[in-house]
């Protein structure tokens, strides 16, 4: 059975490139445009891990993040955050919501394959920021 990421993201070109990249590393990709309903399908099914965009038209994924990382449920699912704010401090801000890693956009096929394959590794210390 394939892995399966969901992927919070509202901008479609940015769903479909991140689609296209998981498909060719053989992962299968769940869909959400928005906070609420990424966190919704996170309560519905048990996903290997979750790349959160950081602006989203309902709550933000840093209060997506949040929220995972308070549930017993959700917690132990790692979260990359993907953001266009590639300011000094915007990857301490993630990582302070709960996100375990951060993947900067525009979003490249190699830093964000080999950042899920670092969290998803069995012998990884989830020491990649
Ligand atoms: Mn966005």
């Amino acid at each position: 059975m394939a892995i399966r990421i969901l992927c919070v993201e509202d901008n479609p070109q940015n769903m479909r490139l991140v689609r296209k990249i998981l498909g060719t590393a053989g992962y299968e990709t769940a869909e959400a445009v928005d906070g609420l309903s990424g966190l919704h399908m996170a309560q519905q099914e048990h996903f290997a891990l979750i790349l959160l965009d950081v602006n989203l038209p309902d709550i933000d994924g840093l209060e997506v993040a949040r929220q995972l990382k308070a549930n017993a449920d959700t917690r132990d699912i790692p979260c990359i955050a993907l953001t266009a704010n590639a300011m000094h401090g915007d990857r301490e801000r993630c990582l302070e919501a709960g996100c375990d890693g951060y993947v900067p956009k525009p979003i490249t096929k190699g830093e964000l394959l080999h950042t899920i394959a670092h969290f998803l590794s069995p012998q990884s210390e989830h020491d990649l920021t």
